[in-house]
């Protein structure tokens, strides 16, 4: 097979809320334009439109519980707004095919619901197949309308390319065989000069069943397609102007990071930053492809740039992350001290129960680690009974500083910690990777901390990595209809 780059490929990622509705869907078709007419090559990967991967769990469940006619309802309310969608973008006669499509989908969908809430019984395997309608049918109507807008959209479904094991829910992609699927499915659209448009978040396994890469997966999708392409770039497009020094939402002054490291990147998503899905950095770092994360309310702004190595910062710190609702386990060994394996011991049951752990911290007689789930807790305090006493608190959140310039700064254990003087700090951990500083605290506490934190670092900002002139921008500016300036490199 061949590994040739193509550097004139871009793959371009829109996520829920850059197809939320047909003005969102005419913004990216004026995006993936202002690319093709640079002649770029671009394969264009969507999220389900905004709110949609939600709405489709909330109907799963309701038929789960037997709820039929509140998954119907659920079902019948994303129909109309999908047809209305649709009927806005596409003019006839294409509209037509495309509308029934649609219809055809919801059926399958509905029958889906009625047999889910028929056994009562909703299985993992079942909830991928229900929610991957979301992507299934944005990405059918931005196909349709990059056609009707003159970009050669055509659709590609996503299933038939991104290969994945059996893992319902966080499905593992098998990158070999995605890169001969794309050979097979998607080259020869790109070599037509088509534009490729498909689903993220969505696979299927060796066998042709629907499966899902977890929650935020379509930037997974993206770093896949890109990686098994051997793309020049991959761009991620989002409602804000790139990754920010920390969640916007929770404070106003964030700043945007031109350019980050992609070993940065990658802590801060696997962190907390919603802004990009922890996975999405490997398959990109493996073939050195840069990763852009733009603005696609704001196409000319610059957004970040994610690269192997970054530039030297003045600043200890590139961003704050925060990832709230997780669980802390304190493990207190029952009869015997730390003897030999015991680790091993405590580790092998929250394995066995498929459970990651992000932090740890170990005293002669203790074991805390921090777990993103609750609903498995009871078994596993159950199984670690055997050999230990067992205590877990929830609503923690672990707050994450990034930067590849900790390294150099003395001193900086303290000023964070002056900082947020007045929270009490439950867990604190410095990568081994030294590009991070964790702490876990009451969630309550999380945004004032991050504020207090941010206003400490980003008080004097190196203008070489942190833009100072444009702010946070959530609601993003009034949308621009040229192409960005990004060139691919
Ligand atoms: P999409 O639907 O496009 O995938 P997401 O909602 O997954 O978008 O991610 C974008 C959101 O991530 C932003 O609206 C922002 O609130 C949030 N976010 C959290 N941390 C950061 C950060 N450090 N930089 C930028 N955005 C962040
Ligand atoms: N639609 C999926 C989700 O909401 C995947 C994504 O948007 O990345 O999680
Ligand atoms: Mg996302």
């Amino acid at each position: 097979m061949s590994t040739a780059s193509r550097p004139q490929l871009v793959v371009m990622k829109f996520g829920g809320t850059s197809v939320e509705d047909a003005a969102a869907i005419r913004r990216t078709a004026a995006v993936v334009r202002g690319r093709r007419e640079k002649g770029l090559e671009a394969v264009v990967v969507v999220s389900a439109m905004a709110k949609v991967t939600d709405t489709l769990l909330a109907a799963a469940a309701a038929a789960g519980n037997g709820d039929k006619s509140g998954a119907l309802a659920l079902s019948a309310r994303l129909r109309s707004r999908h047809l209305e969608t649709a009927g806005e973008l596409v003019k006839q006669p294409q509209l037509n095919a495309l509308l029934n499509h649609i219809q055809h989908d919801f059926d399958h969908l509905d029958d889906l619901l009625r047999g889910i809430a028929a056994v009562g019984e909703l299985t993992p395997r079942t909830t991928d197949n229900v929610v991957s309608y979301g992507e299934r049918l944005s990405s059918q109507i931005v196909a349709a309308a990059f056609d009707a807008a003159g970009i050669k959209g055509t659709h590609l479904d996503a299933r038939h390319c991104i290969v994945t094991d059996d893992s319902y829910g966080k499905a593992v992609p098998n990158e070999t065989l995605i890169e001969a699927r794309l050979k097979e499915h998607a080259l020869p659209l790109i070599e037509q000069g088509l534009t490729p448009v498909m689903g993220g978040f969505i696979g299927a396994n060796e066998k042709g069943v629907t499966t899902t890469l977890g929650r935020g997966g379509s930037d997974f999708s993206a770093a896949l397609v890109g990686g098994g392409l051997h793309a020049g770039a991959i761009e991620i497009w989002t409602d804000v102007n790139g990754i920010m020094t920390t969640d916007p939402r929770i404070c106003a002054d964030a700043l945007r990071v031109k350019t980050i490291s992609f070993e940065e990147a990658a802590e801060l998503a696997y962190f907390g930053a919603k802004v990009l899905h922890p996975a999405t950095i490997l398959p990109a770092v493996q073939q050195n492809i840069p990763v852009f994360v733009l603005n696609s309310r704001n196409a000319a702004n610059e957004g970040t740039r994610i690269s192997a190595v970054a530039p030297p910062c003045r600043s200890p710190f590139k961003c704050i992350a925060v990832k709230k609702k997780l669980t802390i386990v304190d493990i207190v060994a029952s009869r015997m001290l730390m003897t030999h394996g015991y680790l091993k011991a405590v580790f092998d049951v929250f394995d066995k129960h498929k459970v990651v752990i992000d932090m740890v911290s170990t005293s002669e007689v203790s074991i805390s680690v921090t777990v993103d789930t609750s609903d498995k807790l009871p078994q596993i305090a159950e199984d670690l009974s055997k050999i230990a006493d067992v205590k877990y608190e929830s609503n923690k959140a672990l707050v994450c500083l990034v930067g590849e310039d900790i390294r150099g700064h003395a001193g900086i254990a303290g000023k964070v910690f002056t900082a947020i003087g007045h929270v009490n700090v439950r867990m604190i951990s410095q990568g081994a990777s030294e590009i991070n500083m964790s702490f876990m605290i009451e969630e309550d506490d999380a945004s004032e901390a991050i504020r207090s934190l941010h206003s400490t670092f980003f008080a004097d900002p190196d203008p070489n990595i942190f833009d100072l002139d444009a702010r946070a921008n959530t609601t993003g500016a009034p949308p621009v209809n040229e192409p960005a300036r990004i060139t691919v490199q």
